[in-house]
Protein backbone atom coordinates (compact mmCIF):
# COMPACT_ATOMS: atom_id res chain seq x y z
CA UNK A 1 0.00 0.00 0.00
CA UNK A 2 1.07 3.70 -0.16
CA UNK A 3 0.21 7.16 0.14
CA UNK A 4 -1.30 7.39 -3.59
CA UNK A 5 -3.75 4.96 -2.39
CA UNK A 6 -5.38 7.50 -0.73
CA UNK A 7 -6.28 10.45 -2.54
CA UNK A 8 -8.07 12.07 0.17
CA UNK A 9 -4.53 12.56 2.13
CA UNK A 10 -3.64 15.65 0.71
CA UNK A 11 -0.76 16.76 3.29
CA UNK A 12 2.09 14.09 2.57
CA UNK A 13 5.46 14.67 5.15
CA UNK A 14 8.79 12.23 4.88
CA UNK A 15 11.40 11.48 7.78
CA UNK A 16 14.18 9.38 8.31
CA UNK A 17 14.88 7.51 11.65
CA UNK A 18 18.45 5.72 12.35
CA UNK A 19 17.64 3.82 15.41
CA UNK A 20 20.23 1.56 16.97
CA UNK A 21 18.30 -1.40 16.03
CA UNK A 22 15.98 -0.93 13.21
CA UNK A 23 13.90 -4.71 13.24
CA UNK A 24 13.67 -4.07 17.00
CA UNK A 25 11.91 -0.94 16.53
CA UNK A 26 9.82 -1.94 13.69
CA UNK A 27 8.65 -5.18 15.87
CA UNK A 28 7.77 -2.10 18.98
CA UNK A 29 5.69 -0.21 16.69
CA UNK A 30 4.03 -2.74 15.82
CA UNK A 31 2.85 -4.54 18.81
CA UNK A 32 2.21 -0.83 20.28
CA UNK A 33 0.02 0.42 18.02
CA UNK A 34 -2.13 -2.35 17.47
CA UNK A 35 -4.32 -0.98 20.17
CA UNK A 36 -4.60 2.17 18.12
CA UNK A 37 -4.54 1.86 14.75
CA UNK A 38 -4.82 -0.97 12.08
CA UNK A 39 -1.58 -2.29 12.07
CA UNK A 40 -0.16 -4.07 8.72
CA UNK A 41 3.09 -5.59 8.14
CA UNK A 42 4.24 -6.66 5.06
CA UNK A 43 7.87 -8.00 5.49
CA UNK A 44 10.25 -5.09 6.20
CA UNK A 45 7.05 -2.45 5.73
CA UNK A 46 4.79 -1.68 7.77
CA UNK A 47 1.49 0.11 7.72
CA UNK A 48 -0.33 2.08 10.51
CA UNK A 49 -3.85 3.34 9.61
CA UNK A 50 -6.21 5.41 12.33
CA UNK A 51 -8.79 8.34 11.53
CA UNK A 52 -6.20 10.80 11.58
CA UNK A 53 -3.97 9.21 8.62
CA UNK A 54 -1.49 6.69 8.01
CA UNK A 55 2.22 6.52 8.76
CA UNK A 56 4.37 3.93 6.45
CA UNK A 57 7.36 2.62 7.57
CA UNK A 58 9.49 0.82 5.80
CA UNK A 59 13.10 -0.70 6.93
CA UNK A 60 15.85 0.05 4.61
CA UNK A 61 19.44 -1.27 5.60
CA UNK A 62 19.77 0.11 9.25
CA UNK A 63 17.23 2.87 8.89
CA UNK A 64 13.49 3.69 9.23
CA UNK A 65 11.66 5.15 6.15
CA UNK A 66 8.45 7.06 7.13
CA UNK A 67 6.24 8.81 5.32
CA UNK A 68 3.04 10.19 6.96
CA UNK A 69 -0.02 11.17 4.97
CA UNK A 70 -3.04 13.19 6.59
CA UNK A 71 -5.99 14.53 5.58
CA UNK A 72 -5.57 18.37 7.43
CA UNK A 73 -2.14 19.65 7.95
CA UNK A 74 -3.04 19.64 12.16
CA UNK A 75 -3.50 16.24 11.97
CA UNK A 76 -0.02 15.67 9.90
CA UNK A 77 1.49 18.12 12.78
CA UNK A 78 -0.20 15.63 15.31
CA UNK A 79 0.65 12.33 13.49
CA UNK A 80 4.18 13.32 13.40
CA UNK A 81 4.19 14.28 17.13
CA UNK A 82 2.48 10.96 17.80
CA UNK A 83 5.14 9.13 15.58
CA UNK A 84 8.25 10.94 17.19
CA UNK A 85 7.25 10.89 20.84
CA UNK A 86 6.76 6.88 20.19
CA UNK A 87 10.04 6.26 18.61
CA UNK A 88 11.80 8.23 21.34
CA UNK A 89 10.09 5.87 23.93
CA UNK A 90 10.71 2.98 22.26
CA UNK A 91 14.72 3.88 21.69
CA UNK A 92 14.81 4.83 25.60
CA UNK A 93 18.76 5.44 26.38
CA UNK A 94 19.66 3.99 23.09
CA UNK A 95 20.67 6.59 20.40
CA UNK A 96 17.71 7.34 17.80
CA UNK A 97 18.47 10.21 15.17
CA UNK A 98 14.92 11.19 13.61
CA UNK A 99 14.49 13.87 10.84
CA UNK A 100 11.99 15.21 8.78
CA UNK A 101 11.80 16.57 5.18
CA UNK A 102 10.44 19.72 6.61
CA UNK A 103 13.24 20.59 8.77
CA UNK A 104 10.71 21.72 11.05
CA UNK A 105 12.01 24.93 13.38
CA UNK A 106 11.09 24.63 17.53
CA UNK A 107 7.60 26.80 17.67
CA UNK A 108 4.44 27.16 19.09
CA UNK A 109 2.05 24.24 18.16
CA UNK A 110 -0.02 24.76 15.56
CA UNK A 111 -2.69 23.10 16.77
CA UNK A 112 -3.20 24.62 20.13
CA UNK A 113 -5.95 27.09 21.46
CA UNK A 114 -5.97 28.97 24.46
CA UNK A 115 -9.41 28.76 26.27
CA UNK A 116 -10.51 30.51 29.94
CA UNK A 117 -12.94 29.29 31.61
CA UNK A 118 -16.73 31.42 31.58
CA UNK A 119 -18.61 28.63 33.85
CA UNK A 120 -19.16 25.36 34.97
CA UNK A 121 -22.19 23.66 36.69
CA UNK A 122 -23.04 20.09 37.54
CA UNK A 123 -25.62 18.64 34.43
CA UNK A 124 -26.10 15.13 36.59
CA UNK A 125 -24.53 14.76 40.23
CA UNK A 126 -21.35 12.91 38.95
CA UNK A 127 -20.68 14.87 35.58
CA UNK A 128 -20.03 18.84 35.65
CA UNK A 129 -19.88 20.81 32.85
CA UNK A 130 -16.88 23.38 31.96
CA UNK A 131 -18.03 26.06 29.37
CA UNK A 132 -14.94 27.67 27.98
CA UNK A 133 -14.11 30.63 25.42
CA UNK A 134 -11.85 30.12 22.57
CA UNK A 135 -11.11 32.62 19.75
CA UNK A 136 -11.03 29.79 17.21
CA UNK A 137 -13.56 27.84 18.26
CA UNK A 138 -14.02 27.07 14.54
CA UNK A 139 -11.20 25.10 14.65
CA UNK A 140 -12.96 22.04 16.46
CA UNK A 141 -16.66 22.25 14.53
CA UNK A 142 -15.52 18.99 12.89
CA UNK A 143 -17.11 15.92 12.44
CA UNK A 144 -14.16 14.08 12.04
CA UNK A 145 -12.13 15.15 15.01
CA UNK A 146 -14.10 15.40 18.27
CA UNK A 147 -11.69 14.97 20.90
CA UNK A 148 -8.82 17.50 22.09
CA UNK A 149 -5.99 16.79 24.63
CA UNK A 150 -6.84 19.27 27.17
CA UNK A 151 -3.58 21.09 28.54
CA UNK A 152 -3.82 22.26 32.42
CA UNK A 153 -1.15 24.48 33.57
CA UNK A 154 -0.04 24.57 37.77
CA UNK A 155 -2.83 26.92 39.26
CA UNK A 156 -1.72 29.82 40.03
CA UNK A 157 1.28 30.37 37.58
CA UNK A 158 0.85 31.88 34.04
CA UNK A 159 1.03 29.43 31.60
CA UNK A 160 3.91 28.09 29.23
CA UNK A 161 3.11 26.15 26.40
CA UNK A 162 5.01 23.20 24.80
CA UNK A 163 6.43 23.72 22.14
CA UNK A 164 7.13 21.69 18.63
CA UNK A 165 11.11 20.56 18.32
CA UNK A 166 13.11 20.36 15.58
CA UNK A 167 13.17 16.12 15.34
CA UNK A 168 8.93 16.12 15.50
CA UNK A 169 8.50 15.53 19.25
CA UNK A 170 6.97 18.02 21.60
CA UNK A 171 8.75 19.98 24.17
CA UNK A 172 7.02 20.76 27.14
CA UNK A 173 7.38 22.82 30.17
CA UNK A 174 9.21 21.61 33.21
CA UNK A 175 9.78 21.87 36.60
CA UNK A 176 7.16 24.45 38.00
CA UNK A 177 5.78 25.26 34.76
CA UNK A 178 4.85 21.14 34.29
CA UNK A 179 1.07 20.75 32.39
CA UNK A 180 -0.98 17.91 33.36
CA UNK A 181 -2.43 16.58 29.83
CA UNK A 182 -6.06 14.68 29.45
CA UNK A 183 -8.16 13.62 26.65
CA UNK A 184 -11.53 15.04 26.58
CA UNK A 185 -14.95 15.61 23.82
CA UNK A 186 -15.83 18.80 23.02
CA UNK A 187 -19.71 18.18 23.78
CA UNK A 188 -20.53 21.42 22.10
CA UNK A 189 -19.36 24.27 20.58
CA UNK A 190 -21.24 27.99 20.54
CA UNK A 191 -20.19 29.53 17.00
CA UNK A 192 -21.21 32.62 18.24
CA UNK A 193 -20.14 33.18 21.06
CA UNK A 194 -17.11 31.04 19.89
CA UNK A 195 -17.39 29.18 23.43
CA UNK A 196 -17.34 25.55 23.74
CA UNK A 197 -18.39 22.54 26.37
CA UNK A 198 -16.43 20.40 27.84
CA UNK A 199 -18.12 17.40 29.90
CA UNK A 200 -15.88 15.85 33.35
CA UNK A 201 -17.20 13.01 34.85
CA UNK A 202 -16.17 13.13 38.51
CA UNK A 203 -14.89 10.16 38.81
CA UNK A 204 -14.65 7.19 41.81
CA UNK A 205 -11.92 9.01 44.65
CA UNK A 206 -11.84 12.56 42.72
CA UNK A 207 -8.65 14.12 43.90
CA UNK A 208 -6.03 16.11 43.67
CA UNK A 209 -3.76 13.13 41.74
CA UNK A 210 -6.38 12.98 39.34
CA UNK A 211 -5.33 16.47 37.31
CA UNK A 212 -8.54 16.06 34.53
CA UNK A 213 -11.38 15.14 37.24
CA UNK A 214 -9.77 17.77 39.39
CA UNK A 215 -9.67 20.20 36.42
CA UNK A 216 -13.45 19.34 35.96
CA UNK A 217 -14.60 19.59 39.63
CA UNK A 218 -12.39 22.89 40.25
CA UNK A 219 -12.95 25.28 37.52
CA UNK A 220 -13.88 28.80 37.86
CA UNK A 221 -14.39 31.18 35.50
CA UNK A 222 -10.93 33.82 34.28
CA UNK A 223 -9.15 30.00 34.66
CA UNK A 224 -6.87 29.16 31.11
CA UNK A 225 -6.41 26.21 29.81
CA UNK A 226 -4.95 24.97 26.82
CA UNK A 227 -6.47 22.50 24.05
CA UNK A 228 -4.43 20.48 21.25
CA UNK A 229 -6.60 19.19 18.59
CA UNK A 230 -9.00 17.96 17.33
CA UNK A 231 -8.31 14.63 16.60
CA UNK A 232 -8.86 11.20 17.66
CA UNK A 233 -11.37 9.85 16.34
CA UNK A 234 -14.70 11.51 14.77
CA UNK A 235 -18.10 10.58 14.12
CA UNK A 236 -18.45 6.75 11.80
CA UNK A 237 -19.52 7.82 8.30
CA UNK A 238 -22.44 4.81 7.89
CA UNK A 239 -26.25 6.15 8.11
CA UNK A 240 -27.10 3.49 10.73
CA UNK A 241 -25.41 3.20 13.99
CA UNK A 242 -25.05 1.77 17.27
CA UNK A 243 -23.25 4.05 19.88
CA UNK A 244 -22.02 2.40 23.06
CA UNK A 245 -19.78 3.68 26.25
CA UNK A 246 -19.84 4.49 29.87
CA UNK A 247 -19.90 7.90 31.44
CA UNK A 248 -16.49 8.87 29.76
CA UNK A 249 -17.53 8.55 26.28
CA UNK A 250 -21.12 9.96 27.36
CA UNK A 251 -19.51 13.45 25.69
CA UNK A 252 -18.57 11.90 22.51
CA UNK A 253 -21.57 9.65 22.25
CA UNK A 254 -23.85 12.78 23.17
CA UNK A 255 -21.96 15.05 20.38
CA UNK A 256 -22.80 12.47 17.71
CA UNK A 257 -26.62 12.05 18.65
CA UNK A 258 -26.87 15.56 18.20
CA UNK A 259 -25.16 16.14 15.09
CA UNK A 260 -26.98 12.47 13.47
CA UNK A 261 -29.19 13.84 10.40
CA UNK A 262 -32.72 13.10 9.63
CA UNK A 263 -31.93 10.36 6.90
CA UNK A 264 -29.97 8.20 9.96
CA UNK A 265 -30.86 6.11 12.16
CA UNK A 266 -28.82 6.05 15.90
CA UNK A 267 -28.90 3.43 18.76
CA UNK A 268 -27.35 4.31 22.18
CA UNK A 269 -26.26 1.74 24.96
CA UNK A 270 -24.85 4.02 27.97
CA UNK A 271 -23.49 3.03 30.83
CA UNK A 272 -23.94 5.10 34.07
CA UNK A 273 -23.86 4.81 38.12
CA UNK A 274 -27.22 4.97 38.27
CA UNK A 275 -30.75 6.71 37.18
CA UNK A 276 -29.79 9.78 38.16
CA UNK A 277 -26.83 10.04 35.82
CA UNK A 278 -29.13 10.08 32.95
CA UNK A 279 -28.92 12.88 30.24
CA UNK A 280 -31.60 13.96 27.98
CA UNK A 281 -30.23 14.45 24.07
CA UNK A 282 -31.82 15.99 21.53
CA UNK A 283 -31.77 14.04 18.51
CA UNK A 284 -32.44 14.95 14.88
CA UNK A 285 -32.15 11.28 13.16
CA UNK A 286 -34.99 9.32 11.88
CA UNK A 287 -34.76 6.99 14.27
CA UNK A 288 -33.45 7.57 17.84
CA UNK A 289 -33.60 4.56 21.07
CA UNK A 290 -31.60 4.61 23.84
CA UNK A 291 -30.93 2.16 26.31
CA UNK A 292 -29.74 3.11 29.42
CA UNK A 293 -27.31 0.66 31.28
CA UNK A 294 -27.10 1.22 35.41
CA UNK A 295 -23.84 -0.30 37.75
CA UNK A 296 -25.77 0.64 40.60
CA UNK A 297 -23.14 0.34 43.00
CA UNK A 298 -20.81 -1.86 41.30
CA UNK A 299 -17.43 -0.10 40.25
CA UNK A 300 -17.13 1.93 37.12
CA UNK A 301 -14.41 -0.08 34.50
CA UNK A 302 -16.30 -3.45 36.09
CA UNK A 303 -19.71 -4.28 35.48
CA UNK A 304 -19.46 -5.85 32.14
CA UNK A 305 -22.68 -4.19 30.66
CA UNK A 306 -21.68 -3.02 27.16
CA UNK A 307 -20.50 -6.06 25.91
CA UNK A 308 -23.47 -8.20 26.52
CA UNK A 309 -25.80 -5.44 25.49
CA UNK A 310 -23.87 -4.80 22.07
CA UNK A 311 -23.83 -8.83 21.80
CA UNK A 312 -27.54 -8.35 21.83
CA UNK A 313 -28.10 -6.11 18.88
CA UNK A 314 -25.63 -8.41 16.40
CA UNK A 315 -27.84 -11.36 15.24
CA UNK A 316 -29.76 -8.36 13.84
CA UNK A 317 -27.51 -6.10 12.76
CA UNK A 318 -28.10 -3.94 9.27
CA UNK A 319 -25.50 -4.85 6.78
CA UNK A 320 -25.15 -1.10 6.67
CA UNK A 321 -24.72 -0.13 10.45
CA UNK A 322 -21.66 0.64 12.65
CA UNK A 323 -20.91 0.10 15.74
CA UNK A 324 -19.07 2.55 17.67
CA UNK A 325 -17.89 1.97 21.20
CA UNK A 326 -15.51 3.26 24.00
CA UNK A 327 -14.96 2.68 27.75
CA UNK A 328 -12.30 1.31 30.17
CA UNK A 329 -9.81 -0.84 28.37
CA UNK A 330 -10.66 -4.46 29.68
CA UNK A 331 -14.19 -3.33 28.75
CA UNK A 332 -13.48 -2.37 25.33
CA UNK A 333 -11.12 -5.01 24.43
CA UNK A 334 -13.82 -7.64 25.36
CA UNK A 335 -16.11 -5.47 23.03
CA UNK A 336 -13.97 -5.51 20.65
CA UNK A 337 -12.78 -9.10 20.54
CA UNK A 338 -16.67 -10.02 20.21
CA UNK A 339 -17.04 -7.69 17.30
CA UNK A 340 -14.48 -9.11 15.74
CA UNK A 341 -15.46 -12.76 16.61
CA UNK A 342 -18.45 -11.81 14.69
CA UNK A 343 -16.76 -10.86 11.37
CA UNK A 344 -16.80 -7.26 11.63
CA UNK A 345 -13.66 -5.09 10.42
CA UNK A 346 -12.57 -1.78 11.06
CA UNK A 347 -14.81 -0.28 8.99
CA UNK A 348 -17.88 -1.67 10.67
CA UNK A 349 -16.85 -1.00 14.13
CA UNK A 350 -14.33 0.78 16.88
CA UNK A 351 -13.92 -0.04 20.44
CA UNK A 352 -11.55 2.83 22.33
CA UNK A 353 -10.23 2.43 25.84
CA UNK A 354 -11.06 5.81 26.90
CA UNK A 355 -9.49 5.35 30.48
CA UNK A 356 -7.87 2.24 32.30
CA UNK A 357 -8.80 1.40 35.81
CA UNK A 358 -5.87 1.93 38.34
CA UNK A 359 -3.96 3.78 35.84
CA UNK A 360 -3.65 7.56 34.74
CA UNK A 361 -3.93 8.84 31.68
C1 LIG B 1 -10.44 10.30 23.11
C2 LIG B 1 -10.90 10.40 24.56
C3 LIG B 1 -11.92 11.27 24.92
C4 LIG B 1 -12.33 11.39 26.25
N1 LIG B 1 -13.34 12.26 26.57
C5 LIG B 1 -13.70 12.40 27.89
C6 LIG B 1 -14.70 13.37 28.26
O1 LIG B 1 -15.22 14.13 27.44
N2 LIG B 1 -15.04 13.46 29.59
C7 LIG B 1 -14.44 12.67 30.55
O2 LIG B 1 -14.76 12.82 31.73
N3 LIG B 1 -13.48 11.76 30.20
C8 LIG B 1 -13.10 11.62 28.91
N4 LIG B 1 -12.12 10.74 28.57
C9 LIG B 1 -11.56 9.88 29.65
C10 LIG B 1 -10.51 10.61 30.46
O3 LIG B 1 -9.44 11.05 29.62
C11 LIG B 1 -9.96 9.64 31.52
O4 LIG B 1 -10.97 9.25 32.39
C12 LIG B 1 -8.79 10.23 32.30
O5 LIG B 1 -8.12 9.17 32.93
C13 LIG B 1 -9.23 11.25 33.34
O6 LIG B 1 -8.06 11.81 33.90
P1 LIG B 1 -7.90 12.06 35.46
O7 LIG B 1 -6.76 13.00 35.59
O8 LIG B 1 -9.21 12.44 36.06
O9 LIG B 1 -7.53 10.66 36.07
P2 LIG B 1 -6.12 9.90 35.90
O10 LIG B 1 -5.04 10.68 36.57
O11 LIG B 1 -5.92 9.57 34.44
O12 LIG B 1 -6.39 8.55 36.69
C14 LIG B 1 -6.40 8.52 38.11
C15 LIG B 1 -7.20 7.32 38.59
O13 LIG B 1 -8.58 7.50 38.26
C16 LIG B 1 -9.06 6.37 37.55
N5 LIG B 1 -10.05 6.81 36.57
C17 LIG B 1 -9.86 7.56 35.44
N6 LIG B 1 -11.02 7.76 34.78
C18 LIG B 1 -11.97 7.11 35.52
C19 LIG B 1 -13.37 6.94 35.35
N7 LIG B 1 -14.06 7.49 34.33
N8 LIG B 1 -14.03 6.23 36.29
C20 LIG B 1 -13.39 5.69 37.37
N9 LIG B 1 -12.05 5.81 37.57
C21 LIG B 1 -11.36 6.52 36.65
C22 LIG B 1 -7.83 5.74 36.89
O14 LIG B 1 -8.02 4.38 36.65
C23 LIG B 1 -6.76 6.01 37.92
O15 LIG B 1 -6.78 5.01 38.91
C24 LIG B 1 -11.70 10.61 27.26
C25 LIG B 1 -10.66 9.74 26.88
C26 LIG B 1 -10.27 9.64 25.57
C27 LIG B 1 -9.13 8.72 25.21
Amino acid sequence: MNAASFPHRDFILNGTAIPADAEEMLAEICEHFIDHAEVLRDGDHVTLSSEIGEAYISKVCEQLDIRLACPTSDMLSMTRAIIAEHLFMFAGDDPLTLEWADQPKPARLANLSEITVVAAENITPRMRRITVSCADAARFDTVDGLHVRLLMPPKGRAPIWPVTLADGRIGWPQGEDAISVRYYTIRSIDLERCEMAIDFVLHEDCGKEMPGAEFGLTAQPGDRAGLLGPGAGGMPAAKSLILAGDETALPAIGRMIELATPDMEVHAILEVADKAEEQAFACRAGKFTVEWLHRNGVEAGTAGLLEPAITARLDTLGADTAIWAACEKTEAQAIRARLKAHGLDRTRMSAITYWRRGYTD
